[in-house]
């Protein structure tokens, strides 16, 4: 493999130029106080965080992540001080047994802070048996924080690093998270890890690239395998951090107090039926849609920007508006659905707040709702039938499966690859279905194949010079979603004459 030789030969990665998904997550470990929370906040410097909030004997526990910037190093990083509790009251291995699973498979790589100033504490063990346990793959770094305090005595450094050893995971770096003090040698103990580590992502997503040559047949990388990208959109107050937090699993969502300064998305991650799902943030995205002046265009931009990070975008509604307004769908939520369509990205619509017209079920308002909403969005959509509409109650807890259950449907749709000979027996048959003097045209297409996926992209290639009427266009796009079941999928039909 001749990419791999590159990669090899070269060992040098540009980590800022690779997709922030594919980046290695660094987790930070080690007993409260040592100064994990400092190390997480120099290492993502002014940047957002993504706070997950895990209740756990009524006691709160927060897990930060952040893009981290050491350099031109970037890789993602987890910041676990919520993890523990007061030394006092008990192991922290017991405490954070529920825990682990969560943290650990967002982690292929771990800082394990100690506090120089008071030397090795039981609880610095304690840690390293939990990672140990169950992280039996992660070989942390050992960093001596605070080390700034011990900038002129040499002695009790060395007695520091000799005891930093007992713990097993070799010689430790000496950092200061407040002053920045062995941010260097932080870079240097980290860089061959995780080079080694992309080297190896890039290769095994190094087939990718095929997807992007027009291939008759069948591409040979699965591509549903690779991490879904989620993007939850709607207006303010219609559920979307409730739905986030049922597809977590996890208590809370919160963008950190910094929100707002800095507006990159902010993401999340988490494992469903074996498939890697990252959830793109477009928080506020319509309220700022809505407002027309000032730096909001920037926002707009931005979130467009994510929008296309996003491979299936869900739309949230909120059932009890569209039982009160007489539409279903609001201007700007209009708006947003389409610019999804338009940027090729799957679409899935959920409409939240169910619950909030039960016990009316059979009334006129229910069932409104649930009839109204698909067909307003077909009128409003004529462009891309069949979009997916779902009714949820978030805050029951459990629209999880049937949220996960349309937007795996909707990806897996949104990555499908038809062979040519497949798609040139169902153009046979639809053009028999309807007659080419029908439209007038005396174009015929020769063979019909698909260039691309995500999403997918076909080429009709035609015989003379003129081009399928739109009226023929349009009949193919929905005989294809028709027939291969590609609702809320844009389609694209490209046209090539061949003399
Ligand atoms: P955590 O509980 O591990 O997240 O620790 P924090 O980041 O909250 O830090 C605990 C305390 O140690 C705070 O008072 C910090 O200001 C302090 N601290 C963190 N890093 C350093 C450092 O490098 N040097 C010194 N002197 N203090 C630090
Ligand atoms: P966001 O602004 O779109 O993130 O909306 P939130 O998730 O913060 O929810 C806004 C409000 O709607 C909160 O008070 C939620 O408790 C409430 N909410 C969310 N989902 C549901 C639901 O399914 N039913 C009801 N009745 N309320 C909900």
């Amino acid at each position: 493999n001749t990419k791999e030789a590159t990669f090899v030969a070269k060992k040098h990665i540009d980590f800022t130029k690779i997709d922030i998904n594919l980046l290695p997550t660094v987790m930070i470990v080690g007993r409260p106080n040592v100064g994990k929370s400092a190390l997480f906040n120099r290492l993502i410097r002014r940047r957002e965080a993504l706070v997950y909030n895990t209740p756990d004997d009524h006691v709160t526990r927060d897990i930060r992540e952040g893009l981290a910037k050491l350099g031109d190093l970037r890789f993602r990083v987890l910041d676990s001080a919520g993890l523990e509790t007061e030394a006092s009251s008990g192991s922290i291995l017991s405490r954070t047994a529920g825990m682990t699973a969560n943290v650990l498979t967002r982690s292929q790589f771990a800082i394990f802070l100690i506090d120089v100033r008071t030397g090795l504490h039981p609880l610095d063990k304690e840690v390293g048996k939990w990672l140990r346990r169950h992280a039996p793959g992660v070989n942390p770094i050992v960093a001596m924080n605070k080390s700034e305090s011990l900038h002129y005595d040499t002695d009790s450094f060395a007695e520091g690093a000799m005891e930093a050893q007992i713990l097993g995971f070799g010689e430790p770096i000496a950092i200061s998270a407040e002053t920045g003090l062995g941010m260097v040698a932080l870079y240097e103990a980290l860089r061959p890890m995780l080079e080694d580590y992309m080297v190896r992502v890039l290769d095994d997503n190094s087939s990718q690239d095929e997807n992007f040559k027009p291939s008759s047949d069948c591409c040979k990388v699965d591509e549903s395998k690779l991490p879904l990208q989620l993007a939850i959109v709607g207006r303010p107050n219609v559920g979307k951090s409730t739905i986030l937090n049922t597809l977590l699993q996890e208590d809370r969502v919160l963008v950190g107090p910094e929100a707002g300064l800095t507006r990159d998305s902010v993401r999340a991650q988490f494992q469903y039926q074996g498939r890697t799902v990252y959830l793109v943030d477009t928080a506020g995205w319509l309220q700022r849609a809505d407002r027309q002046k000032g730096p909001a265009s920037l926002s707009v931009m931005q979130s467009r920007k994510n929008l296309m990070r996003a491979h299936v975008v869900a739309l949230v509604l909120d059932a009890e508006e569209i039982a009160k307004a007489r539409r279903s769908m609001t201007h700007a939520e209009v708006v947003i659905a389409r610019r999804a369509v338009e940027e090729g990205r799957g679409l899935v619509v959920i409409v939240n707040k169910m619950d909030l017209l039960k016990g009316k079920r059979n009334s006129t308002l229910y069932k409104k709702v649930v009839e109204a909403v698909p067909q307003e969005i077909q009128m409003v959509m004529p462009q891309v039938t069949g979009i997916p509409v779902i009714f949820i109650s978030a805050i029951e807890g459990r629209g999880r499966t049937a949220v996960m259950r349309q937007v795996i449907d909707t990806y897996d749709k949104w990555c499908l690859r038809l062979s040519t000979a497949r798609l040139n027996r169902w153009l046979r048959k639809v053009m028999s279905r309807h007659s080419w003097k029908d439209q007038g045209a005396q174009t015929k297409i020769k063979y019909f194949t698909q260039v691309k996926a995500r999403p997918p992209t076909f080429v009709a290639f035609l015989s003379g010079k003129t081009m399928l009427s739109d009226t023929y266009v349009k009949f193919l796009t929905k005989s294809l979603k028709e027939d291969f079941d590609l609702g809320g999928i844009p389609i694209r039909i490209m046209q090539r004459s061949v003399p």
